[in-house]
């Protein structure tokens, strides 16, 4: 979602599609945070608001076997990253589960 005022300014948060077993914590619980915070998103967007910077959503793949997907990415946009991306939030555990 672009930012309505410093649009090259991003703020990104991100999860991983893989998990090493059922991942009912890491990552499903994190891609259902990350869902609601997009459905709410979406549901601001319909009423005229923008986040002054952009937000990213970003969903990786690789994540469990070495961290592929978001490495990838990172080399690929490396240039624009590195001076526009002020925040990266990991969402990828979004409970916990003590036994
Ligand atoms: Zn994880």
């Amino acid at each position: 979602m672009k930012g309505k005022y410093e649009p090259d300014r991003y703020v990104m948060l991100g999860n991983h599609v893989d998990a090493w077993v059922n991942g009912a914590v890491d990552a499903t619980s994190g891609t259902t945070v990350m869902m609601e915070i997009a459905r709410a998103l979406g549901e601001k967007h319909k009423t005229g608001w923008r986040p002054r910077r952009s937000i990213m959503l970003c969903g990786w793949d690789g994540e469990e076997s070495g961290l592929i997907g978001s490495v990838e990415h990172v080399e690929e946009y490396y240039s624009q990253l590195k001076d526009k991306a002020i925040a990266y939030i990991n969402i990828d555990s979004a409970v916990a589960v003590f036994l």
